[in-house]
């Protein structure tokens, strides 16, 4: 890649996603220049995307600029921020333009969706990864955490769950023709919409809150253990979306929805006094919000049925959470 990376770097890189006054230098030299603005808390986050780890090495790049970005957007949402900045490091194995081309077409539209500008970043030769750190302002003090859950505080989700795991199994069979159910839950696995306006809805609102990278199970366990409490979840109430059940048997919806990774949607608790809220802010973000149970005294994650009956589900990492 040696001849070509600046001719790489100013065709492609330069420029991309939006423009912004609070970047006093942006691609070109050997740091960025920014301004934070006054009164406002940087949250900075990095996420590495590896090829056959993270992403099937044969997924369109577009989507793998789209996801590369998206996740850490999402990251920044879970925390109450407002996205500014980003930069990306790329490993390639070759220099193929089509691909870098396509990369950041995808990359780009959904910087430029929200307001984020590509301020930096890193070539270099080797197995396909991307590396993305993304920063963005939270008011002082009003950033969502994982650890002020009370009991009593009512167990939120946004959109569907599960999925991009079953976009996962459908990209593994590569079938030849997808349907339309197939191919969005696979958009749901390529494309995850980072929850970002919900993100800073919440600010004031939740009292902690996730993003849902490794699963339900998983994720709303750390709000748990960082809280220091328990939840009862209603696995009946786990929003499931119509194409998962046209695709999947209801068990498999379920164990999707309960434990499978890359949703990328929030998860958070609001105390009683504030439930009122939701609605308007449902309605405000367009994003749906499911009450899918409530913070307990003690420790653990109860799934059950809304009989109160345990689920029994077959969650990885689901008895690390009812010891
Ligand atoms: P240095 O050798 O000083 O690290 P580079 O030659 O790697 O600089 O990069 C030159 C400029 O291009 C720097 O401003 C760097 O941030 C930017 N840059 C390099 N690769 C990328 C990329 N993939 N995306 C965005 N900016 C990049
Ligand atoms: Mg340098």
């Amino acid at each position: 890649m040696a001849a070509s990376e600046f001719d790489l770097i100013r065709d492609y890189f330069t420029g991309l996603g939006s423009r912004r006054e609070d970047v006093l230098l942006g691609v070109g030299d050997d740091a960025a220049l920014l301004q934070p603005p006054e009164g406002q808390a940087v949250a900075l986050c990095v996420d590495t995307m590896v090829a056959g780890v993270h992403f099937p090495g044969d997924a369109p790049a577009a989507s793998v600029g789209h996801k590369a970005l998206a996740v850490n957007l999402s990251d920044l949402a879970a925390m109450g921020a407002e996205p500014a900045w980003a930069t990306l490091s790329l490993t390639l194995p070759d220099a193929d333009e089509r691909w870098i081309a396509s990369f950041t077409h995808g990359f780009g539209d959904l910087a430029r969706y929200h307001n984020v500008a590509l301020v930096g970043g890193d070539l270099s030769r080797g197995p396909l990864s991307v590396s993305v750190q993304a920063a963005g302002f939270v008011p002082r003090g009003r950033a969502l955490r994982r650890r002020r859950a009370r009991p009593g505080d009512a167990v939120f989700v946004s959109g569907t769950l599960g999925d991009a795991a079953l976009g996962l199994a459908l990209w593994q069979e590569q079938r030849a023709t997808l349907d339309a159910d197939s191919a969005w839950l696979i958009a749901r696995l390529h494309q995850p919409t980072p929850r970002v306006s919900l993100g800073r809805e919440l600010r004031g609102c939740a009292t902690a809150a996730i993003d849902l990278s490794d699963g339900l199970a998983q994720d709303l366990g750390h709000i748990l253990q960082g809280s220091g409490v328990g939840a009862v979840v209603d696995v009946d109430r786990l929003p499931v979306s119509e194409p998962a059940r046209h695709y999947a048997v209801a068990r498999r919806c379920l164990e999707a929805a309960a434990a499978g990774g890359d949703d990328y949607e929030l998860c958070f608790t609001v105390p009683r006094t504030r439930l009122h809220r939701l609605d308007a802010i449902a309605s405000r973000t367009g994003v749906r919000l499911t009450r899918i149970g409530t913070i307990e005294p003690g420790q653990g994650l109860r799934l059950v049925h809304g009989d109160g009956t345990p689920a029994g589900l077959q969650v990885p990492g689901y008895r690390h959470f009812t010891s």
